[in-house]
């Protein structure tokens, strides 16, 4: 689904909620008012409605009260009729006059009646004969047909006055009335037959809806609603008939002495209730639509700057793709940079150390040779940095965790970085106590370049006075150790306001007054970098002009209890780091290897030269080949069995690593599967140490070599 159709969607439902609420509060409200109105209405209708009959009834008791009066004075029977004839005329409402004593009829003028009213219609003529006038219910003359009704008046003591009135009378009084479309007035006798109906032929039929309603199921409900009204004085309700449901307002007309009912009933569909429910209808369809147009037209507006940043996303997704091609791109380059860097720096260094070490030289080639192996080393570790930090870049610094020796790695970090001292006059001090761990384990050649960091930076920071580093270790937990390192120097110091930007790639404080000191600026950033990825930190305090203390913690895990006691702390305390590493390797005490033979695989001829020029001390036996594919046809063929191997990892047709493989898995010979394989590489990554010990090289040995390194390699596999 794109942005803009879920934004209208969101927009569509919250206005659809709003409208919604607002519609059925207003339904809920208005249908309270409406009918509480329309109740009013009702009984308002009805009550005129009720005035309209209780008048008419009085009026026709009345008269036939006046009529039965005039009678009685006439007196005799002839007399009587005469002046019935004259009532009649006076009073044209009704239609024949009859008088009955407690028997029956007496006297009759007019339309004819029979016996059988006086029977059927005795209650009637007891309530006259008891003193009260009352108007029966409708029924047929079965003399003349006609539907009728009669006023019973007492007539003195023992006659009463029966004066026939049409049956349709209160009809027709009724009908002239309409209340909105179809709603009508109604009267029905005390029984719930219709006197009075919009239906005429309800009259016509002296239909009684709750005697229907027992038995067709269709007219129960009205049925059920008339029996209600007539035992209650008066009250509204609803039914339904034919259909269609009513609203009807009912009461006992006040004028009937006979318990008629009088009601105003009309159809629900016709109330205001149900128009203004129509009206709300239509609004709430009308705002959901214009809401959904409305939410078309925003969800456009405010999608636009999701689409922005989509686009943006796009670009940025492009673009990170591009910088992440050109990065790896970059990290290959440097990969092979290296390698390609690496040889002629690793003639470089390695021949001028040769030659130094030839001892026959005149003082001004010694100092130009001293320069240019230093050069070299210098370039060396920038190189290093270089790669090192594209390797955090992209991620592929791996760490490796193996037990070390903690007292070689002070020593080791020690060696490395003392030389950056040179003349200057400084102290060094190794603040380390007895009680140190033996041994630890952790990645020890990142500890080892954290520490070398520092101390190279203390050593090149500092003119003269002190370098002092401590080394801590505290135990956290069963298998933790915190280590801390800490390095002080009475050295230049760092500006307060540099502090903060120590840390970053390629920054440089001070670049005027540190001119004339080498670094790349990325040694701390690396220090950094790699202390987080060991779940460690680092933190610096300085006094500009003072010197600094930088502080390194880190954690490795924990070993043995087994400390590196007081005569191993006294030695590396001792340890008199000289800066003339070159009469310091001419002094180094080479072992006798004449008995051995070696081969060494370059594809370069320079490097086969460096490597036969550092290991002729050793009085081996050297041969060189320069591919991968003579140095496993010699293994095979066994002419010369070697006691080991230094391969060169890159080499054109086919490179170290596939050599090895070769040799270890094809050849099958117990001698192939054995023979101590070392990777001499100019591809020094960080990292690729654990790259080569996992493919079946015993050792690496990483170019330009380094003697130290070299002479403990060849101790131990040869
Ligand atoms: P560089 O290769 O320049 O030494 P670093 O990342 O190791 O790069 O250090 C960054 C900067 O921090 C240095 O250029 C120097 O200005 C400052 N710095 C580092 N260590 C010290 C120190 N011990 N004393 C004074 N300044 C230092």
């Amino acid at each position: 689904m794109s942005m803009r159709i879920k934004i209208a969607f969101v927009i569509i439902l919250i206005v659809s909620v709003f409208i919604t609420l607002n519609y059925i509060s207003n339904r809920l409200f208005i249908k309270k008012n409406i009918t509480e109105a329309m109740e009013q209405d009702l009984s308002f209708a009805r009550d005129i409605g009720d005035g309209l009959i209780s008048m008419k009834i009085t009026l026709l008791r009345s008269d036939a009260e006046t009529v039965a009066e005039r009678l009685l004075k006439a007196g005799r029977a002839e007399k009587m009729l005469k002046e019935m004839a004259a009532q009649m005329r006076l009073y044209p409402d009704f239609i024949s006059l009859t008088i009955y004593d407690r028997k029956g009829i007496v006297a009759n003028y007019g339309e004819p009646v029979d016996h059988d009213v006086f029977l059927s219609e005795f209650h009637y003529i007891k309530v006259a004969f008891d003193g009260r006038s009352i108007i029966s219910t409708t029924h047929y003359n079965n003399l003349s047909g006609s539907l009728i009704m009669h006023v019973f008046v007492p007539m003195g003591k023992d006659m009463v006055l029966s004066a026939t009135i049409p049956g349709m009378i209160f009809s027709d009084l009724l009908s002239k009335y309409k209340l909105w479309n179809t709603g009508n007035i109604f009267l029905t006798d005390e029984n719930g037959k219709a006197i009075a109906y919009y239906r005429e032929e309800f009259v016509l039929d002296l239909v009684n809806v709750i005697t229907v309603g027992q038995s067709n199921p269709e007219y129960k409900d009205i049925g059920n609603f008339f029996s209600k009204m007539i035992t209650d004085e008066s009250g509204t309700g609803t039914y339904m008939f034919e259909g269609v449901e009513r609203i009807c307002s009912y009461k006992r007309v006040a004028g009937s002495n006979a318990g008629w009912r009088i009601a105003v009933s009309v159809p629900l569909s016709e109330s205001p209730m149900e128009k203004t429910h129509e009206g709300l209808m239509l609004s709430f369809i009308l705002f959901i639509v214009m809401g959904a147009i409305a939410s078309f037209f925003v969800s456009g507006i405010v999608a636009r700057p999701f689409y922005k940043v989509k686009a943006q996303n796009l670009e940025l997704a492009e673009l990170s793709e591009k910088v992440m091609t050109a990065s790896k791109a970059k990290t290959k380059f440097l990969a092979n940079m290296s390698h390609e860097m690496r040889t002629p720096l690793n003639a470089i260094i390695g021949l001028s150390k040769m030659t130094l070490e030839t001892g026959s030289l005149d003082e001004k080639t010694l100092i130009n040779l001293k320069k240019i192996n230093n050069s070299g080393i210098t370039l060396l570790s920038t190189i290093n940095d270089i790669l090192d930090i594209s390797k955090i870049e992209t991620g592929k610094l791996e760490f490796v965790s193996l037990d070390y020796e903690t007292a070689s790695l002070i020593n080791d970090a020690v060696t490395q970085s003392i030389m950056l001292k040179g003349e200057k006059p400084i102290q060094f001090i190794l603040d380390i106590d007895e009680k140190l761990p033996s041994h630890l384990n952790g990645d020890e050649l990142r500890v080892k370049h954290i520490i070398n960091n520092l101390l190279s930076n203390a050593f090149k920071y500092t003119k003269e006075g002190t370098v002092t580093l401590s080394i801590n270790c505290e135990r956290e937990d069963d298998d933790t150790v915190w280590m801390t390192i800490s390095v002080k120097d009475t050295g230049i110091g760092i500006r307060s306001e540099h502090l903060n930007n120590l840390f970053t790639d390629y920054n440089r404080m001070d670049t005027f007054a540190n001119r004339n000191i080498e670094g790349t600026g990325l040694g701390l950033s690396i220090a950094k970098k790699m202390l987080e990825m060991m779940d460690g930190s680092i933190s610096v305090e300085s006094e500009y002009e003072k010197g600094s203390v930088f502080t390194a913690k880190l954690k490795q895990k924990f070993v043995s209890d087994t400390t590196i006691g007081t005569e191993v702390m006294h030695n590396l305390k001792k340890f008199r780091y000289s800066d003339n590493r070159f009469y310091e390797l001419s002094q180094l005490e080479r072992i006798d290897l004449s008995y051995a033979r070696v081969l060494v695989v370059d594809d370069v001829e320079m490097n086969l030269d460096v490597a036969e020029g550092l290991l002729e001390p050793y009085g081996m036996q050297i041969d060189c080949v320069t591919s991968a594919r003579e140095a496993i046809n010699a293994i095979r063929d066994e002419k010369v069995k070697y006691n080991a191997i230094f391969m060169d990892h890159m080499m054109p047709e086919m490179n170290g690593i596939e050599a090895v493989r070769i040799i270890r898995e094809k050849i099958g010979t117990e001698y192939a599967k054995t023979i101590p394989i070392i990777a001499l590489t100019a591809n020094a990554l960080v990292g690729n140490e654990e790259m080569f010990l996992s493919k079946g090289f015993q050792a690496f040995l990483p170019k330009p070599i380094e003697t130290s390194r070299l002479d403990a390699i060849l101790r131990q596999w040869v």
